[in-house]
């Protein structure tokens, strides 16, 4: 091949390469997603069988070393999960509705409920994971645990006794802040102190409340966000969760009332914001300190169903990957 050639063939690549034919990008696209979303679907065929290869020792049989070798050569399967998918699915042997649940969604969305669900609540527990995410589910799972553990618990305070969650803070001050508390604390308790200290934040906060927003529009006004967020210096409102907030959820859905309320205003993490949309928050007009998990979702609002319906799109659906409303 002459040098002249080599370089018109290297133009053409550069300049095909330049101008993208998109629908020839489309089609790459198309033809990956979809050759991939197979290869997942055969591979979860393959994690379903791994128990029976196993337990007759076809591997063996078919003479490889191992499990592990005879589900990498076949399979691509690497080692770590060939044990993930081993342990799931004596996890689920006995239930039914969480195989069919691996076979749709894959193995990694029963590690969260593997060791809490029971053939009883299969179904329940089946339902939950074929809806939400892992993250929400993990965030629901833990919850449920705790509900599970301190039943009957009926109120928030209750709870957080049961938690012992002062003992978790963890208070490493300089020594000249320490001797100033120390001073400051006195004779009475520290509980008292640190009561003072929320009281007054909680006063200072207050005197400069925004007064509601509405027939707004879908930004919420910098002025209220800023003050929903002191509340909780950013931090996800839901009792027990310390990650940092990622949205501002409306207590009472924003399609609805067209209203940015301070006080129905919450900062949550995406895990536990999704569970306010799966409706799986009891007393969701309340406070967040009187928040629990549900079992099940209140299904008799329809107005409200159908804007969580509609948030969930934003997820799941076409939406995807586009800017979400206010909601
Ligand atoms: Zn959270």
């Amino acid at each position: 091949m002459t040098n002249s050639t080599q370089n018109a063939q290297k133009n053409q690549a550069q300049s095909s390469a330049k101008i993208p034919d998109q629908s020839f990008e489309k089609n790459l696209h198309t033809r990956f997603t979809f050759y991939g979303k197979n290869s997942l679907k055969w591979k979860r065929k393959c994690i379903l069988l791994l128990p029976e290869i196993a337990k007759y020792r076809i591997w063996e049989k078919k003479r490889f070393n191992s499990i592990y070798e005879y589900a990498a050569k076949l399979a691509g399967m690497s080692h770590a999960s060939v044990n993930v998918a081993l342990w799931a699915m004596r996890k689920v042997e006995d239930k039914p509705e969480l195989k069919r649940v691996i076979e749709e969604k894959g193995i990694e969305i029963i590690r969260p409920i593997a060791n809490i669900a029971t053939s009883e609540t299969a179904k329940f527990w089946a339902e939950k994971a074929m809806e939400m995410s892992k993250s929400t589910l993990t965030a629901y799972a833990k919850e449920y645990k705790k509900s599970e553990l301190n039943s009957p618990c009926a109120d928030s305070k209750n709870y957080y006794e049961n938690q012992n969650l002062f003992s978790d803070l963890d208070l490493q001050v300089k020594p000249e802040i320490a001797e100033k508390l120390q001073k400051l604390k006195g004779q009475g308790s520290w509980d008292d102190l640190m009561e003072k200290f929320i009281d007054l934040y909680e006063q200072k906060l207050e005197e400069n409340k925004p007064i509601p927003q509405e027939n707004a529009k879908k930004y919420v006004p910098a002025k209220i966000e800023k003050y929903v967020l002191a509340k909780t210096n950013s931090t996800c409102a839901f009792p027990g969760c310390t990650k940092k907030y990622k949205y501002l959820h409306h207590a009472w859905r924003f399609a609805l009332t067209k209203t940015h309320d301070p006080d129905s205003l919450i900062p949550l993490c995406k895990p536990h914001e999704r569970l306010a949309h799966a409706g799986l928050i009891e007393n969701e007009n309340l406070p967040p300190e009187n928040w629990k998990v549900k079992l099940e979702a209140d299904k008799t609002n329809e107005k409200w169903l159908k804007v969580d319906k509609w948030v969930a799109g934003y997820y799941t659906g076409n939406k995807a990957g586009q800017e979400r409303p206010s909601s």
